[in-house]
């Protein structure tokens, strides 16, 4: 045997091993989109094809035995390919070997089997556990050991002759399957590297492509083919934005990309609004760079274009917010402050400072409420307690931190309304506004009211009790005496003669006569208590609580001689004078079922009785005679 053919050959193998790797390592991406186990029988078909022409080129020993580098293709198809490329290769192997036939045909065979086996077998022993390098490594030695152990097997079993084991086999077979192992493995690992890579830029939600220099499309991902309406992104290599898009906005891209490429200068969030199929504005924001090759030469250029229509609607709608915010600050005639958790002023309008004129210098944002309230106390603007500064000071400082309502007077006589609104994160709104002249009207206001009150109650004529409160006195002055079993004097007046009064004086004459009669019946009351009222036109009423009838007849007669006192001239009058009759009816705890109403009839009755009787006189009820005064004086 030539030792000289022998390695040729054996280089020759080596060859063909590296050949066969290189081609599928390079040649494989045809396979790239196909299912993992056609990927895994097509490898399995190119170690195959490899073993086969490793042993085309094998050398035959002796004892006819074939040495090659089959092992290592078969055992790297099973390493890397799995069951089914161990299975193709292997396959396809034993075909030929068996096919070649010769005496130890059967040995071939075997080894054949077993390097597919080994190849699978380890790498599902070592996959996970151990260092990819290592689980190579083992490989690699398993390999070298294949022939030399079934040869020693099959030796000491008597099935062959002895023979010479050959080292420089051995660590060809190692060699082969070692480099192989380490060139596939790194190829996965760029592989690996380049998936992830593309799959980030296709899958990418963004618009995302590469152009030539010359803007010519040349990778885009799903979004811009999805966009574009393309089915494949291949499809749209080749194209420029003239197949795309309206002419002028083609040709101001392609613009805008001989300025990038000729500059160097990259786009930067360039804004553009579009309009969708359906009509509506769509905001888009393109960023563009160059791509510089090895030499610094630019080969392309990267776009990245994003869909900013929310965040663009959501920045227009917080300016409009804003501006709409700052048109009613500035607009409303309230005062707004706002202060922050530490009672620190953080916002104020024109109109809160003018409602405090003095201190409006001092309400500047970051001034401290307690600052300002110091300011306040100084200038004088609130009118405070005095001795009380101290307390307000710290009543109002501390009031930021609840809901409060309160009005507060100024110097100038303004009255402001202030509402402290605190927010949830701890700071504090307060609104103010000026409510003077609500104060005003309301002060107005109950000024009528009262006068209304008391034009309800008073006789427009005498400034008396009229008769409608005479009434609702009474009422209630007699439920009061009955409850507490106290008397009560009614008195009944009516001026003498008055018809003929005002005949001959006038009606305006007369009306002097009963505002002064009003003034003589006011004059003889006694007590608080008592109320004089005009019960109609010239009749008069007196309602006398806690007063029995010698009181009430004491008072009427006083009343009575008050008036005939004054001697207003009547020359119709019995004694040329004005003159009033009374009637005098009295409520006593034996009349406990006595109403007001039968009250003041009985007075009636006793001033008819005091006219009947003769005029300015005073009469009870059921007297038949007149009452006397206790001191018995009557003219
Ligand atoms: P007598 O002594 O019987 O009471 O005679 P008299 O004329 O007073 O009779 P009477 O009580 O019936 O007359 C009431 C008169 O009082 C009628 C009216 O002219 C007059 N009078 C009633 N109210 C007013 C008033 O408000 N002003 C004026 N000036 N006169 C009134
Ligand atoms: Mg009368
Ligand atoms: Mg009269």
């Amino acid at each position: 045997m030539d030792s000289y053919w022998h390695w040729h050959s054996l280089i020759g193998n080596f060859a063909v091993v590296a050949l066969f790797i290189s081609s599928w390592v390079h040649g494989q991406f045809v396979f790239a989109d196909r299912p993992r186990a056609f990927r895994n029988a097509a490898f399995g078909l190119a170690m195959g094809l490899g073993a086969v022409a490793s042993m085309v080129l094998a050398v035959r020993t002796e004892a006819g035995q074939l040495f090659d580098l089959r092992s290592s293709l078969l055992a790297l198809a099973g390493f890397f390919g799995g069951p089914v490329a161990g299975l193709v290769a292997g396959g396809i192997a034993l075909a030929y070997r068996l096919a070649i036939g010769g005496p130890t045909a059967w040995v071939g065979g075997l080894g054949i089997v077993i390097a597919s086996l080994v190849g699978w077998s380890v790498s599902r022993a070592t996959r996970g556990r151990v260092p990819a390098i290592w689980s190579a490594g083992l490989l690699a030695l398993s390999v070298s050991c294949i022939g030399p152990a079934l040869n020693m097997l099959l030796r000491l079993a008597g099935l062959l002759p002895a023979t010479q084991p050959s080292l420089a086999i051995a660590l060809l077979n190692a060699a082969a399957t070692a480099l192989s192992a380490f060139f596939i493995m790194r190829y996965r690992v760029i592989e690996r590297e380049r998936d992830l890579l593309r799959a980030a830029f296709m899958q990418s939600p963004d618009f995302q492509y590469v152009k030539t220099p010359e803007s010519t499309f040349v990778a885009v991902n799903n979004a811009v083919m999805k966009h574009h309406g393309f089915t494949s992104p291949l499809q749209m290599i080749g194209k420029t934005d003239r197949d795309l898009t309206r002419p002028e906005r083609a040709e101001a891209l392609m613009r805008e990309e001989r300025q990038l490429v000729a500059t160097g200068e990259p786009v930067d969030d360039r804004l553009e609004v579009l309009t969708d199929p359906a009509g509506r504005d769509v905001w888009y924001s393109t960023s563009k760079v160059p791509l510089y090759g090895r030499d610094g030469e630019t080969i392309g250029i990267a776009g990245v274009t994003r869909d900013v229509t929310v965040e663009k609607q959501l920045e227009r709608e917080v300016v409009d917010s804003r501006n709409e915010l700052r048109y009613v600050l500035a607009e409303i005639t309230d005062g707004i402050a706002m202060f922050n958790a530490d009672g620190i002023l953080v916002y104020c309008n024109e109109q809160y400072k003018s409602l405090f004129p003095r201190t409006a210098r001092f309400r500047t944002p970051g001034t401290h409420l307690r600052t300002i309230l110091k300011h306040v106390l100084e200038e004088q603007e609130q009118i405070v307690a005095s001795g009380h500064e101290a307390e307000w000071l710290e009543e109002i400082a501390n009031s930021l931190s609840h809901y409060s309502e309160e009005e507060v007077e100024l110097f100038d006589g303004r009255w402001l309304y202030l509402r402290t609104r605190p927010t949830a994160e701890g700071s504090a709104l307060v609104v103010v506004s000026d409510v003077t002249k609500i104060k005003q009207a309301e002060a107005a206001l109950r000024t009528m009211t009262d006068q209304l009150k008391l034009l309800a109650t008073t006789d427009g004529l005498t400034g008396l009790t009229n008769r409608r409160a005479f009434d609702t006195a009474l009422e209630s002055e007699l439920a009061r005496c009955r409850r507490n079993g106290e008397p009560l004097g009614l008195l009944l007046a009516d001026v003498d003669r008055f018809k003929t009064y005002n005949d001959i004086y006038g009606h305006q004459a007369g009306d002097e006569v009963l505002r002064r009669v009003g003034e003589c019946l006011r004059g003889a009351l006694r007590r608080p208590g008592d109320v004089a009222a005009r019960y109609g036109g010239e009749e008069f009423v007196a309602i006398l609580p806690g007063t029995g009838e010698d009181g009430a007849f004491f008072i009427a007669d006083a009343f009575r001689e008050a008036l005939s006192g004054l001697g207003i001239a009547h020359k119709a009058a019995d004694k040329g004078v004005v003159t009033a009759s009374v009637g005098l009816a009295t409520f006593t705890e034996r009349d406990a079922g006595m109403n007001s109403t039968e009250l003041v009839r009985r007075a009636d009755e006793a001033l008819y009785n005091a006219k009947d009787a003769g005029r300015d006189r005073v009469m009870g009820w059921r007297t038949r005679h007149e009452v006397r005064p206790v001191r018995g004086v009557r003219a």
